[in-house]
């Protein structure tokens, strides 16, 4: 970011601006107090108004997304209530609040000087997108959970733009050992189960886990061991048929694809499902096929009749041994698959997740709204949300505002200035800006650019979100856990797939829980999906799914499923749950492309994201859509690249 700006998007944005305020309808800066007036009343200037306290239905929450489905559905302009013009004008507006439109703002501030205007625009309550900070309170102690963006984290390695801004935030990622009792469930006998539901396998029955092996990324440690595996076999409510089933794919040297070399086995594996890859060719029961269904959840969304054989094999899934395959990644593997020893170690939690990383963000970019020196005093730092749209501000976060129509004052190969319409407590107002960034998700973009080119909003439009609930429950004490030796469990057939501990990590005067009589929070996550379909359609079903499930419905799964699983070890949901927060994503992940469904992905031909994420006039997009790639780094480094096409 180094690099001499020279190109007319910064000198018609930042010199003119401050230099001649006048031209290209910029206002003085005597006028941006009047134009702020109407901006007091804002529902973020008011007292209290502290979002991450709130609990109930949270993620996209009520009043986040009705306006643009209006848009969507052609609804919205009709009615629309007569625009405002605000009289504002910035060097940059931005659209979308989420990690990677805060990035773009500080790379443009960046890049164009710290007297650049910067405005960002987001529907939501609070700033940070999926990197949502839950924040609860129990025995007078502020308990912190992740509502959303979770970790630094990422197959790959993170490129030299995202580490430079990870390490610019202060973030010391080798210190994470520092931070984490990584010890402390197995030093109480406690270790990650699988939870078989009656449904589907006959009874409700907590087995350990033998298939999760040697501790994870996070620091937790468990031990994967030949007395784990015996133990499960004797517990798993499985026939014997399956249980042998099950060794016999975990020790199986057998070449089911004799006489293929292993590019040809591999490009098979590309096209097979999982599912159908254990049943039609390794031959093993229906039952071993659900209890492996939702072990890919997390990554993906989808079970594994959605994810290919050969992603299965990179995720180091039993089955393949026979096949001796050269273990370089294979033609059309997702990104997530490959492993890579370097990004393995690049991991770090905050108690809030990512949501730190957006924090950071926000007080780099506006220091009055968040106090603080460090990226560990930042956990406990509480931010003043009446700072974030202050006028005398540079930069400036609008929250609870839907951006509905951004288009060119003229045509856009010439055009000097761009307008945004933004849908806010019922008032349709504009800005204008040199510049615009599209860090929004990149379906909502057709419907608020309508000038884009045909095939870009194509597809921008393929882009569709990975549907997820990540739930937070807080709870009185894990003393049910402790009795029954369990930190995590893994529930293939039940509604959240996902049921963990919160990680222990004490960090900025944080301190975590240690003793099982105290009160955590329990986090319970759920893919939203229809197996046995294409996985965007799954994907779009869920999302449905989970924009039409009521709280009620949400909380009663919620306790209902803990009762099932804790009940045993003396958990009454009645007394010992304390608070619910639904984090609810209807528009989650980031749609990595799958060899099973996106030809172009295993031919290595043009992405759909490539012709998504094309500059136009004065427009440029960003968010982790723009690389098709769900995690934090590609947020960041679209951000990046979003704001050197500007430049241009
Ligand atoms: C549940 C969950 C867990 C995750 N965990 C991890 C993890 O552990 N590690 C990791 O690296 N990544 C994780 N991710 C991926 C995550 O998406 C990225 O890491 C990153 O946070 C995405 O940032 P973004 O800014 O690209 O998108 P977002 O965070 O989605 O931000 C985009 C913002 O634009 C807003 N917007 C949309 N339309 C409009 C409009 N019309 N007007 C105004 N605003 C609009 C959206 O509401 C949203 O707030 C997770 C994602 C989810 C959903």
């Amino acid at each position: 970011m180094g690099a001499k700006i020279t190109r007319r998007d910064f000198l018609n944005g930042v010199a003119l601006t401050v230099g001649a305020a006048t031209v290209h309808g910029v206002v003085p800066p005597e006028m941006w107090a009047a134009a702020a007036v109407d901006l007091q009343s804002e529902a973020q200037n008011a007292p209290h108004y502290y979002p991450p306290a709130k609990t109930g239905l949270r993620g996209d929450h009520a009043g986040s997304f009705e306006t643009m489905h209006k848009v969507r559905d052609r609804a919205f302009w009709n009615d629309a209530p007569k625009p405002v013009d605000t009289g504002e004008s910035y060097d940059l507006v931005i659209v979308g609040g989420g990690i990677s439109g805060l990035a773009a703002a500080h790379y443009f501030r960046k890049a164009a000087g710290d007297k650049a205007r910067v405005l960002i625009l987001e529907n939501h309550d609070d700033f940070g997108g999926h990197a949502k900070r839950n924040e609860f309170s129990a025995s007078s102690r502020t308990i912190l959970g992740f509502g959303g963006t979770y970790s630094i984290e990422s197959p790959a390695p993170y490129s030299p733009v995202s580490k430079a801004l990870i390490e610019e935030l202060g973030i010391d990622v080798p210190s994470y050992p520092k931070y984490v009792s990584k010890d402390l469930y197995r030093s109480l006998g406690m270790k990650p189960h699988i939870f078989f539901d009656k449904e589907t396998f006959g009874a409700d029955k907590l087995v350990i886990n033998a298939a999760h092996s040697g501790g994870d990324e996070s620091g937790l440690s468990d031990d994967a061991s030949e007395a784990a595996l015996r133990e499960f076999l004797k517990d798993a409510p499985l026939t014997e048929k399956s249980k042998q089933d099950f060794q016999r794919l975990l020790t199986d040297e057998k070449d089911y694809f004799p006489g293929l070399s292993s590019a040809e086995k591999k490009a098979r594996l590309a096209r097979m499902s999982y599912a159908k890859y254990l049943t039609d060719t390794v031959n093993v029961s229906d039952e071993i096929v659900k209890l492996l269904q939702a072990f890919p959840h997390g990554l993906f969304g989808v079970g594994i009749d959605a994810v290919a054989a050969q992603d299965a094999w990179g995720l180091g899934l039993p089955g393949f041994s026979g096949l001796k395959l050269d273990p370089a990644p294979g033609k059309g593997m997702n990104r997530d698959c490959i492993r890579n020893d370097e990004a393995e170690k690049y991991f770090f939690h905050f108690p809030d997740g990512n949501a730190s990383i957006a924090r950071l963000l926000v007080r780099k970019l506006i220091p009055a709204a968040i106090p603080g020196k460090s990226a560990t005093d930042v956990v406990l730092a509480k931010a003043d949300y009446a700072k974030l749209d202050d006028p005398s501000s540079t930069i400036r976060i609008r929250l609870n505002s839907t951006a509905v129509k951004v288009n060119h004052r003229g045509d856009p190969a010439s055009a000097k200035e761009v307008e945004v319409a933004y849908f806010t407590e019922n008032k349709l107002k504009t800005v204008r800006a040199a510049n615009c960034i599209l860090a929004c998700w990149h379906v909502v973009i057709p419907y608020i650019a309508q000038e884009l080119p045909v095939a870009q909003k194509q597809a921008l439009a393929s882009a569709q979100k990975v549907p997820l609930l990540y739930n937070n429950v807080l709870v009185r004490n894990w003393s049910a856990f402790q009795k029954l030796g369990v930190s995590g469990v893994y529930a293939p057939g039940m509604y959240h797939t996902n049921v963990n501990l919160d990680i222990p990590v004490s960090i900025g005067g944080y301190e975590c829980t240690k003793k099982p009589d105290e009160p955590i929070v329990v986090h319970m996550m759920k893919a939203a999906c229809k197996p046995g379909r294409p996985a965007r359609e799954q994907h779009k079903l869920g999302r449905i799914q989970l924009y039409t499930t009521t709280f009620e419905t949400y909380e009663r799964n919620i306790r209902e499923q803990l009762s099932r699983m804790l009940g045993p070890g003396g958990f009454d949901p009645a007394r010992d749950i304390l608070e619910i927060t639904v984090n609810r994503w209807p528009h989650g992940y980031a749609y990595e492309y799958n060899s099973l469904f996106d030809q172009f992905w295993l031919e290595g031909t043009e992405t759909p994201c490539q012709v998504a994420r094309k500059p136009f006039g004065r427009l440029a997009i960003a968010n982790s859509d723009a690389d098709a790639y769900a995690y934090t780094d590609c947020a960041i480094d679209q951000a990046y690249r979003a704001v050197q096409e500007l430049k241009k």
